[in-house]
């Protein structure tokens, strides 16, 4: 089930933490640290929503904390990226190197490189995650795990960009501990883990507005579904590390971008009927942020990231292996993010906490996903080990803390 490797320093730990809880009366109190990240967040799309006043959770975070642009990696795709995220190595080096490695859809088994989620367990943090992408099936953690895209269940055989529900998972467990999951069944529901697969263009002919309609209902409940989950998690399991993820967003960016006439692949009678879909998707996300908020207090940390940005068709890159990759070329795509220019579609990174400078904006592409997991080390004191690529981003705090950060 997980790598060898990390296994058996799982296993240490798991003896070691409460050896160690003895001996450290009284501990320290850790940070808290809540994660939030929004598959393909796109900047373009975001900031008119913020100038309109429809996103005030994320102005609030904004005014409060530091933002910007976040560097991903070429031909960026969500397991790719997340993979690359969790481990600060570059993909070839962790191994998931897309949705499909070797003809089989990304899984952690994959995993050759530590996540900072095991680094953190390690370190006597704990740590709850649920529906972060690529992380199926989930790994032992100190706390909880529920997994996110690529998830496989029934009628989402592949695990690849479809909705199974938590009791219809098959291929692998998507809940740890095991006990956990009957809990939530009764507490929260049969929920979704993924969001819904897209419309084929052979099931839209005829019938677009009303499949655009009822699909996008879909993702509304589903991200319902979602909130509660959070809220649920948020309430009865508090961790000090939690890392939280939704992916509806970037679904929808993908077939229902508001592309103009101008752009490729326009088609009137899909492109016009919901212009605001997208953009929507961003209003719905600011609600989600907002129960998310009522969860954080001055001393907690929280970080916002998108894994790259979405941008309506530009090139088509067809000698790319990853083009197209993303959904099996069945759904009239008309935005995309696996571009070979990584940089063509960065993502986005927000951070706010005791120490984070306020309405700060990092200009250019400085801060990339290979810094966020080295930073989240940073912030409970733990070095970050050798192989991470990325950098502490020392910029965002008002007075670095000299002792961890001189040894980058
Ligand atoms: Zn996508």
């Amino acid at each position: 089930m997980i790598p060898r490797k990390f296994s058996l320093l799982l296993s240490v730990f798991l003896l070691a933490v409460p050896l160690f809880a003895q001996q450290q009366t009284p501990a320290k109190p850790k940070p808290r640290v809540i994660v939030v990240g929004v598959n393909g967040m796109e900047l373009d799309i975001i900031r008119p929503l913020l100038l309109k006043g429809q996103m005030p959770n994320l102005s609030k975070v904004i005014e409060n904390g530091a933002y910007g642009k976040l560097r991903t990696v070429s031909a960026p795709n969500c397991p790719r990226v997340y993979t690359t995220l969790f481990t600060s190595t570059n993909p070839e080096e962790h191994g998931v190197t897309g949705f499909l490695v070797g003809g089989i859809t990304a899984n952690t088994n994959m995993m050759k490189e530590e996540p900072v989620w095991s680094m953190l367990s390690k370190g006597g943090v704990t740590v709850g995650m649920a529906n972060v992408p690529a992380t199926f099936p989930v790994m032992p953690v100190n706390g909880y795990m529920i997994s996110g895209m690529l998830t496989r269940g029934k009628n989402c055989e592949d695990g690849v960009l479809c909705a199974p529900k938590l009791s219809e998972v098959m291929g692998g467990d998507a809940v740890y501990p095991k006990s956990l999951q009957t809990e939530l069944l009764k507490n929260v529901g049969d929920f979704y883990i993924d969001c819904e697969r897209m419309p084929a263009a052979s099931d839209l002919k005829g019938h677009e507005t009303e499949l655009i309609n009822s699909w996008l209902d879909k993702v509304q409940v589903i991200r319902d579904q979602q909130t509660k989950l959070f809220d649920y998690l948020l309430t009865t399991h508090p961790t000090e590390f939690t890392f939280l993820a939704q992916s509806c967003e970037d679904r929808t960016g993908h077939w229902l971008y508001p592309i103009t006439p101008f752009n490729v692949g326009y088609n009137a009678s899909i492109n016009s009927v919901r212009q605001d879909a997208f953009p929507n998707q961003y209003i719905a996300f600011d609600k989600v942020l907002g129960s998310i908020l009522k969860h954080i207090d001055d001393n907690t940390y929280l970080i916002i990231f998108s894994d790259h940005g979405i941008k309506p068709l530009r090139e088509f890159e067809e000698k790319d292996p990853h083009a197209h990759m993303d959904h099996e070329k069945t759904t009239p795509v008309i935005a995309k993010h696996d571009f070979a220019d990584g940089d063509d579609v960065p993502g986005s990174f927000f951070a706010m906490g005791p120490g984070i400078k306020h309405d700060l904006r990092l200009m250019g592409l400085g801060a990339s996903v290979y810094d966020v997991a080295p930073t989240i080390l940073h912030l409970y004191g733990i070095e970050q080990p050798k192989q991470m690529r990325g950098r502490v981003l020392t910029e965002i705090f008002e007075k670095p803390d000299n002792k961890v950060a001189a040894k980058q």
